[in-house]
């Protein structure tokens, strides 16, 4: 194949590679999921199930690409954060952005009869778009993160007063959407205790919050000094020998990737896993 003729087709890629130096987004979100959800009976407003798919396909992807710090996910979409220093795929957004769709796709797919035993899949089957998005700063970063949970609680806090509405409350699509129109927070908090005794703060944090997925280095304990190292070590990416490199990459490698519900708005949670933004 090499220098044949036609090798001058090559010339025509257009190159795409991303901002040095910036957190690489990567947001996936499933095609077209408002019909595949009622399709596959999702149980409203949160089918546990299908989150649990989404997770299971979201933690594979991080397995599989040590580069990403940090995920989160709500309904059915999901952004993977690489690290401003990966170099991975020379940063070429069609690769990264292909890479993403087309694991998460696959391992949605797999992990489906593990969850809805009794309706496996068939076509039109599944599928995600994507897009990469460049974030300069950690504080571009960190209100990407908080946008995208705060979508998360201000449409389940509707969704959860809008299907009580009609679940319990007995009207239907049109009129509790009448209903809701114009309201604030507040507003839905009180009509969901006042007339269906729920109390919002205790819906399951997994629909209010969404899921982070993230590398667990043992958790950082104020007197887990071996930890502190650690996590010193992680923290100087741009003094690192090739050594340390190599050992933090096996680090990352080793790492427990667990899967949460937490508030990431707040600084708390980043206070206390350092070596996610370092
Ligand atoms: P598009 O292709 O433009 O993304 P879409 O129908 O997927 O169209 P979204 O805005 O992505 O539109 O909305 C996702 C839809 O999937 C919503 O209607 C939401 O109710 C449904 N959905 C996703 N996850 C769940 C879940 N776990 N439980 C119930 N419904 C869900
Ligand atoms: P990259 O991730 O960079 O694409 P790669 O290992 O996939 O790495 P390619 O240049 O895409 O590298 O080469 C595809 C590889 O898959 C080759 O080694 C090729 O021999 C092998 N392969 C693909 N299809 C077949 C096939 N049908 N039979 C045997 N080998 C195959
Ligand atoms: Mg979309
Ligand atoms: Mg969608
Ligand atoms: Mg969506
Ligand atoms: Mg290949």
């Amino acid at each position: 194949m090499a220098n044949s003729k036609f090798e001058y087709v090559k010339h025509f890629e257009q190159p795409d590679t991303l901002l040095p130096n910036t957190w690489i987004v990567v947001r996936i979100d499933g095609r077209g999921f408002t019909k595949f959800a009622n399709k596959y009976s999702f149980a409203k407003p949160n089918d546990r199930r299908a989150l649990d798919v989404m997770n299971a396909a979201a933690k594979a992807v991080v397995t599989e690409l040590p580069d990403i710090t940090i995920a989160y996910g709500v309904s059915d979409e999901y952004s993977f954060v690489f690290h401003k220093s990966s170099t991975l795929f020379e940063r070429r957004a069609s690769k990264l952005v292909s890479t993403i769709v087309s694991t998460f796709t696959a391992y949605y797919i797999y992990s489906w009869p593990t969850y809805f035993p009794d309706s496996p899949l068939a076509p039109p089957l599944p599928s995600f778009d994507g897009r990469a998005v460049c974030y300069p700063s950690l504080q571009n970063l960190r209100d990407y993160m908080s946008w995208r949970q705060v979508d998360c609680h201000i449409n389940n806090l509707y969704n959860t007063t809008f299907w009580a509405l009609i679940q319990l409350g007995g009207m239907d699509g049109k009129e509790a959407e009448k209903e809701l129109a114009g309201t604030f927070a507040a507003d839905k908090n009180e009509i969901l205790f006042k007339r269906f005794n729920i109390n919002y703060n205790n819906e399951p944090e997994i629909y209010k919050k969404g899921s982070v997925i993230f590398r667990d280095y043992e958790l950082v304990e104020p007197d887990s000094h071996h930890v502190a190292e650690d996590v010193e070590d992680l923290a100087q990416p741009a003094q690192q020998s090739k050594t340390q490199m190599e050992n933090d990459k096996k680090k990352r490698a080793k790492a427990r990737i667990t899967v949460e519900h937490l508030d990431i708005i707040k600084d708390d949670f980043w206070n206390r896993r350092p070596w996610l933004l370092s």
